[in-house]
């Protein structure tokens, strides 16, 4: 059986990062998922003006004040991406490419992806598209597969992918891949749509074309309703209370994943809300 936590978070910006500080200090059994780099947009931010107690910080400085907090209360990162959170009633089960997660309470904090749709890829999602390689893999066994690659964890669903379809063409849009296995094939060239008939057919780069059977989109954070089956969606963002509660007891929503502002405070303010009432809805068990 596996191990039951009080409290999973998805997300490791400063509404995940918060949630997990406030999470701890309640003494609640925690579980964060993200990166050991917390989040993108926190070693993008070029200066931070507006983080209480800093004037002229760089995003990354943040970040390292951060790190250093999350280590001084020994609250590790794990390193794998949430693929779903599915309420089961008494407890949810929070899965991963490998691995299945149980927890009492899930606060999700997965940010919000700046990320353009391309052309095609709503229409045919379904149809050819997806966004989980590993979740789909068994429907391309033995077929031909391309995958555009928004984030570094796209590298395991490839290497992952290989292993089922007969070909597998990888196009890395955030730079040089680190760990691609041999036998995938990377392809060098910006995405620009996706072309096809009844079924997506080809993905079309700004010099050539994949055919393929099945493209994936894999972008560092997964679509909200596909993350959480059965959770309200208002306007591309979780529908949440003033006490961060999703439609589902027990689901907890903090940070840019919902609303606007955009903004460092208001997602570290917002994880602290999420915790603090599930660590009331724990309590109340
Ligand atoms: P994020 O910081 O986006 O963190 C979400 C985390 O969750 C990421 O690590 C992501 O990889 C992880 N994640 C997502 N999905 C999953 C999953 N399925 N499984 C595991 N992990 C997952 N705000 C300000 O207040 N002041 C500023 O000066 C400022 N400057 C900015 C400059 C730039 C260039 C950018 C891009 C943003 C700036 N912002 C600023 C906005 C600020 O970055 C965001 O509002 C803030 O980072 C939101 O925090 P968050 O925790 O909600 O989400």
């Amino acid at each position: 059986m596996s191990e039951r936590y009080d409290i999973i978070i998805v997300g490791s910006g400063p509404a995940g990062v918060s949630a997990a500080i406030n999470g701890v200090i309640r003494n609640k059994k925690v579980k964060v998922f993200g990166s050991k780099h917390l989040s993108d947009k926190l070693e993008k931010a070029p200066r931070v003006d507006n983080y209480l107690g800093y004037h002229a910080v760089s995003g990354p400085e943040l970040k390292d004040v951060f790190v250093e907090h999350l280590n001084q209360m020994n609250i590790d990162i794990t390193e794998e991406k949430v693929d779903a959170v599915y309420a089961m009633g008494e407890y949810f089960a929070v899965t991963t490419k490998d691995n299945t997660y149980e927890a009492d309470s899930v606060i999700v904090a997965s940010g919000v992806s700046n990320k353009k749709s391309l052309p095609g890829e709503e229409a045919y999602l379904g149809k050819g598209v997806g966004y989980c390689a590993t979740c789909d893999a068994p429907i391309y066994k033995n077929k031909k597969v391309a995958i555009v690659a928004y984030h570094k964890h796209a590298e395991e669903e490839a290497n992952y992918m290989l292993d089922v379809a007969s070909e597998v063409y990888y196009v890395p849009v955030y730079g040089q891949p680190e760990k691609i296995r041999e036998g995938v094939k990377v392809i060098a060239g910006k995405p620009k749509q996706i072309l096809g008939s009844e079924h997506a057919e080809k993905l079309v780069l700004s010099d050539g074309e994949i055919l393929a059977d099945g493209i994936f989109i894999l972008k560092d954070s997964v679509a909200l309703d596909q993350l959480v089956p059965g959770v309200d969606i208002l306007e591309n963002h979780f529908n949440v209370n003033r006490n961060m509660e999703t439609n589902i007891p027990g689901l907890y929503a903090a940070g840019d994943c919902t609303g606007k502002p955009y903004q460092y405070l208001k997602a570290a303010g917002e994880g602290q809300v999420a915790a603090l009432n599930a660590v009331s809805y724990l309590d109340k068990r």
